[in-house]
């Protein structure tokens, strides 16, 4: 059943609450990277433009301490907001609850936002207090949930305040996302082929498990291949290695028995850097050498693995792609799954799409997930419970 979705509610005139995820990296009062800024204003700009009154909430950083607040005052997304919505009038509150914030509240006009500060100054955000909620969801008469980034998450203003206003719908980024990882993970055109990586198995386990239940092939690449590698008796030298997972590691190979594809190369290195001295060994890695991309037949398996796939998802690096020696093969990767004509192939994961996007690949797949947690619990099969929450479509 789907979601109803920001168009689906009568807005105009209305109090509406929209938790997004404004939380932007900054080096004290300055954006160094403003995407989730401009992800946030097709919902907003909607919302504006069909006369709502805008009470705009999300977290930034962590909040323990006196310190983390003066380190992580939302204030900064101000004015880089005001300056992306041109002829919308940004105001700022600087406290999350009382007089101060129910005043801005009432005084705000249709075609207004009202940017609150930091929903992690309280206390009970990350708890999901129930008082808290409610009292927040007390300031609107809608709710739109626009934060992908924290839909895994029950907090107060991603699951108490819709919890609390049965007015409420998705916004224009969740409502993609859902789309986007529901028709890949959900829904897939076969052949469907899973590509994970990255760095350990322990990470990646639900993720392994769920898709050997719906893709027809699951390649496995990266540092928790060498788990595997273990397991199969193979030597890994000083490759990252979960040895607590080995056994984990054997069921799974039984379990994807005919499904499951391991490299059969990898780049080797003597040290952890990228000017190490490097060579390509087969499935035994050396002592003192480390596996730290796929190897050139790795390569060409996976990307014959790929061939005629209709659906791809991808997560987890191939290797160190931090450092461009290490790059290739996940490089490789990338343009073999972006060259299937025809096909929906879908990134999750914070560092997959991160490689994704600085290897020059942004706009050269279906979708780019903006939620790293998110997406690897969408693709864990896991219920979202900040999704869950919002009602169905009449
Ligand atoms: P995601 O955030 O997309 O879910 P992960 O966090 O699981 O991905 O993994 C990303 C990290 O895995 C990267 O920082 C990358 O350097 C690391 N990685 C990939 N291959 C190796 C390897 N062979 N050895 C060590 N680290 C690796
Ligand atoms: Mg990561």
């Amino acid at each position: 059943m789907a979601k109803k979705t920001v168009k689906d509610l009568d807005v105009n005139g209305k109090k509406v609450i929209v938790r997004a995820d404004l939380n932007v990296p900054h080096k004290g009062s300055e954006i160094t990277n403003d995407n989730r800024v401009k992800a946030a204003v097709p919902t907003l700009k909607y919302l504006t433009d069909n006369g709502a009154k805008v009470i705009l909430m999300s977290h930034l950083g962590k909040v323990k301490t006196d310190e983390d607040k003066a380190k992580n005052d939302l204030s900064i997304v101000a004015p880089r907001l005001a300056e992306l919505m041109p002829g919308v009038t940004v105001k700022f509150c600087p406290v999350t609850r009382g007089e101060e914030l129910e005043a801005m509240v009432d005084a705000l006009k249709p075609g207004e936002i009202l940017l609150m500060q930091n929903t992690r100054y309280e206390k009970g955000e990350s708890k999901n207090d129930p008082e808290l909620g409610k009292y927040w969801a007390g300031l609107g008469d809608m709710f739109v949930e626009d934060a992908f980034g924290s839909v895994h998450r029950a907090h107060a203003s991603t699951v108490g305040i819709p919890s609390n206003l049965e007015d409420n719908a998705l916004g224009f980024l969740v409502e993609k996302e859902v789309d986007m990882l529901g028709k890949a993970v959900d829904d897939p055109v076969h052949p469907f082929v899973a590509i994970l990586g990255g760095a350990k198995v322990s990470d990646k386990i639900a993720v392994i498990e769920n898709m050997l239940d719906k893709a027809d092939k699951v390649i496995v690449g990266g540092g928790m291949a060498f788990t595997f590698e273990k397991a199969l008796g193979h030597n890994v030298g000083s490759s990252l290695l979960e040895e607590d997972k080995i056994d984990l590691a054997k069921q799974i190979l039984k379990k994807g028995e005919g499904k499951l594809v391991l490299p059969v190369d990898y780049v080797i290195a003597d040290k952890f850097a990228n000017d190490a001295n490097t060579q390509v060994v087969g499935e035994d890695i050396p002592d003192g050498w480390m596996g730290l991309d796929i190897g050139p037949k790795s390569i060409e398996l996976f990307k014959e693995t790929l061939n005629g796939a209709k659906t791809v998802v991808w997560n987890g690096p191939m290797g160190v792609f931090e450092m461009p020696n290490f790059a290739n093969g996940t490089l490789q990767v990338c343009e073999a799954i972006s060259e299937l004509p025809g096909a929906t192939t879908v990134i999750g994961g914070g560092d997959s799409a991160a490689a994704a996007i600085q290897l020059g690949f942004e706009d050269k797949f279906s979708h780019i997930s903006t939620g790293g947690g998110a997406s690897l619990e969408y693709m864990e099969g896991k219920t979202l419970p900040g999704i869950a929450i919002i009602k169905d479509k009449d």
